[in-house]
């Protein structure tokens, strides 16, 4: 029999102002949580429950990072988001509760094959390939203070393309962790993407995309 392969390093994240290193166990993202980007996708954002959608953890990149254009796509796309590290998990959680499972926050890029999906919607395919990609989910480091409402932001090359407050979310972060552990048992080390405000658009080769939420560190990404 040959050699079995080597355990997979764990994936982890930098801690801000520490040396410390968070375990990143899964990442669950939201589709459609901000009501302009809802409708710029052809949806209805009066009517919709949250929607997840999953990452591995191992497509984590840190900010700061050069990574190559992805392949099997012409348009990749920036979706700028809160990402919402979990400290603690359970199932069924109440509302009330959800706060008190999270460990701390970070600024994410939900990275996107928008071709592939754009295909996978219209062939009512998953959404795996255009989403789940190696090196789709940019996160900058992890603060673990509480979190109040501010600005959200990303910028192409210094241009900026998505501008929106927090307290623009559909769905809070408490009900969106309270709606998640209703499917699934959350566990410490979860992360969860927030969802996108409008004005998603293009990265191309050469360009650097960056990430800006008040109070929180910076995500940037450079596409070689
Ligand atoms: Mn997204």
């Amino acid at each position: 029999m040959a050699a079995l392969p080597p355990v997979p390093p764990p994936v982890t994240l930098p801690v801000a102002g520490s040396s410390d290193r968070f375990p990143v166990r899964r990442i669950f993202c939201v589709g459609r949580n901000y009501a302009e980007h809802s409708r710029e996708m052809g949806g209805d954002p009066t009517r919709e429950a949250p929607f997840f959608f999953t990452k591995p953890a191992d497509a984590v990149v840190e900010s700061g990072a050069t990574i190559p254009f992805p392949p099997m796509t012409a348009d990749l796309h920036h979706e700028a988001e809160l990402v919402v590290a979990l400290g603690a998990g359970g199932r069924d959680i109440a509302v009330a509760d959800a706060p008190a499972l999270i460990w701390g926050h970070a600024a994410g890029n939900d990275l996107t094959r928008r071709d592939l999906q754009a295909e996978a919607k219209s062939a009512r395919r998953p959404w795996d390939m255009s989403k789940a990609f190696d090196r789709s989910a940019i996160v900058g480091p992890l603060r673990p203070d509480p979190l109040a409402d501010g600005a959200i932001t990303c910028t192409v090359d210094g241009r900026v393309t998505q501008s929106a407050r927090l307290s623009d979310m559909i769905w809070s972060v408490p009900e969106i962790i309270a709606h998640l552990s209703r499917y699934v048992e959350l566990k410490p080390g979860d992360l969860i993407f927030t969802g996108t405000p409008a004005g998603v658009g293009p990265i191309r080769s050469g360009e650097s995309c960056t990430v800006s939420i008040d109070g929180l560190g910076d995500a940037t990404v450079t596409i070689a």
